[in-house]
């Protein structure tokens, strides 16, 4: 039976994006394209009428957005459904619409031609902020702005699609998305848009497998066309072949067998039928997803991917800035612990020198361009510090290789600390110093580098590319990627043994923490906390509730004896079967 991998890998007839919400789903598209606005320029004579007409269109549009408000906070609950109350507020400000009667009495103008110039001028302001929070809400005016044009134009907006559809459109406003997911939608794709797009935002509070950022979906799908989504993996297959349906016919069995009575998973610790309690934790990559943090019953975030927020801004945000970003995490996952990982900018990510490095994997990145970076290193701890009043923030730092960067890492948090206490600026006087355990040399001077700091976190992402020296994001050489050889094994326990004899805390923050064969392993080679997607806490916990610490510990050392990775998976597929436990390898 071929993995997903395999699929994808050989099929002509993929669209890739970003798996913005999971789920999979295969079915008919519905072309959604919106009608461009023409902006009608001319001279009016009755100033009046045209006043009359405005205030006729901003009554509709009020009308119109109660409306969604309201089936937003019965679907989604009333802190998602904020961003349509916000839009009222909008219509409501007095300021914006006497200004827009103003300039029709002056200018004698059409309204729609004064209501679209005065509102680009709000978002052209929002667009230029720093702040992501204010580039996010421009969206929504250009949706308000439309919707009050089409009203004064006096035409309908489309929302009455085909039920059971897939959607896939070059944008969607929240309002889109909303109305068009009460026709029963199945899954939604756009061409623009990341992680945290109205539209992702809302189809992860729906439920419903959403893929974005694709580019050109809405030009090599047709209306019509049967497409198979998979939003755990960022994938649509158009005009599946048969071995495809089939394929994902069987997952989505598989998927729907799994799900069942999950549920009841959500709020239940997760403990091994013999005791032994593993903190699950969550990897949050974008502020959009603590609600899913929440929902998945997570014990903390073990990872904020901070360099997201760089992503999101195409630049560093300034410390206030930062600090509320971080503060408002902190107070949402309270009294969870949330660890905020400095920015892990370089090698495949956020690009922060010209220069084009010969091997940026293994150039200027994570720490080392910290620390060449005081000022911008300064900036963020200043901020994790100012935003740890709450005291469940710890930080982490990435990509450690020597114990010597440890300590300039350090020196570095102590500088800070002592200005904020000059500053009379209170913090957490206890936050706790962890560090990425992923480079070798670091694995190797496991117990040394512990002793330095509060807690440890194995990132097995970076750790098998570098322990096994095969790129990660290589399909050329993904077959030596191999989270089960056993070198990375006996490295895992090497390190989770050495920081045990400290006595500081390990954790594992890599995908292979959300790999379901990998669970009995990693619990049995000690690990007792591990940090994986939201999406992926409910099926781990179903697994550990159905294990037995000592039969894993035995496991994990049958499995430490071995030479090949064929060996250690075999043994474990069998640990499975003998005890009853079914699961779906990488279904997330
Ligand atoms: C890792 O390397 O395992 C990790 C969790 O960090 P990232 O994937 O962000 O490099
Ligand atoms: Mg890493």
């Amino acid at each position: 039976m071929k993995n997903f991998k395999e699929i994808f890998k050989e099929a002509q007839n993929k669209i890739s994006g970003i798996a913005a919400a999971p789920g999979i789903v295969i079915s008919n598209v519905y072309l959604f394209t919106k009608e461009t606005l023409e902006i009608n320029h001319s001279s009016i004579t009755d100033v009046e009428e045209a006043k009359k007409n405005l205030d006729e269109a901003l009554f509709k549009s009020k009308k119109e957005l109660n409306k969604i408000f309201s089936i937003a906070k019965e679907r989604m609950g009333p802190t998602r459904a904020a961003i349509f109350e916000a839009q009222l507020m909008i219509l409501d400000d007095p300021i914006l619409i006497s200004k827009i009667k103003e300039r029709i009495e002056s200018e004698k103008k059409q309204p729609e031609y004064i209501v679209n110039d005065e509102i680009s001028k709000y978002q052209e302001m929002m667009i230029n902020s720093t702040e992501a929070y204010m580039k996010e809400r421009a969206h929504d005016i250009e949706d308000i702005k439309h919707r009050i044009i089409r009203n004064l134009q006096k035409k309908r907006w489309q929302s009455k699609i085909p039920n059971d559809s897939i959607v896939v459109s070059d944008s969607l406003t929240p309002a889109d998305t909303i109305l068009l997911s009460r026709h029963n939608v199945h899954g939604f794709i756009t061409d623009h848009g990341g992680l945290t797009s109205h539209a992702a935002i809302i189809s992860r509070s729906l439920n419903i497998p959403c893929v974005v950022g694709t580019h050109n979906a809405t030009t090599k799908i047709k209306d019509g066309d049967k497409i198979i989504v998979d939003g755990f993996h960022g994938y649509i297959l158009v005009n599946p072949t048969e071995e495809q349906i089939k394929f994902f016919h069987g997952k989505i069995n598989k998927l729907i067998e799994l799900q069942k009575g999950l549920e009841e998973f959500v709020h239940a610790p997760a403990k091994t039928i013999d005791g032994k309690e593993i903190i699950l934790a969550a990897n949050v990559d974008v502020t959009g997803e603590i609600d899913l943090v929440i929902t998945n019953g997570a014990k903390g975030i073990g990872l904020y991917r901070t360099e997201q927020i760089l992503e999101e801004l195409g630049e560093f945000p300034n410390e206030d800035e930062q600090t509320r970003i971080y503060a408002n995490l902190s107070s949402r996952i309270y009294p969870e612990w949330l660890t905020i990982r400095a920015f892990d900018i370089g090698g495949d990510k956020f690009k922060f020198v010209d220069y084009d490095e010969p091997n940026p994997f293994l150039g200027l990145r994570g720490l080392r361009i910290l620390l060449e970076n005081k000022t911008l290193f300064k900036t963020q701890v200043r901020a994790v510090l100012k935003a740890s009043k709450n005291k469940n923030i710890q930080f982490m730092l990435p990509l450690v290789t020597t114990i010597t960067e440890i300590h300039k890492a350090k020196e570095i948090i102590d500088e800070c600390r002592k200005e904020l206490r000059t500053e009379k600026i209170s913090f957490d006087k206890n936050m706790k110093i962890g560090i990425m355990l992923e480079v070798p040399s670091a694995a190797v001077m496991a117990r040394e580098l512990a002793n330095e700091v509060d807690f440890i976190s194995i990132g097995t992402n970076d750790l098998i590319q570098y322990l096994m020296a095969v790129d990660r994001g290589n399909d050329l050489v993904s077959d030596l990627y191999q989270e089960f050889n056993p070198a990375v094994i006996r490295t895992i326990h090497h390190i989770v043994t050495e920081t045990k004899k400290v006595h500081k805390s390990v954790s594992l923050c890599g995908e292979m923490a959300a790999d379901t064969l990998a669970i009995p392993l990693l619990i049995g080679l000690g690990l007792d906390s591990l940090s994986m997607s939201p999406a992926t806490i409910t099926y781990a916990k179903r697994i550990i509730r159905l294990l037995s610490f000592q039969k894993a510990k035995a496991l994990a050392d049958e499995c430490l004896k071995f030479t090949t990775e064929k060996e250690v998976t075999a043994r474990i597929e069998k640990f499975f079967k003998e005890n009853s436990i079914t699961r779906t390898r990488n279904i997330i």
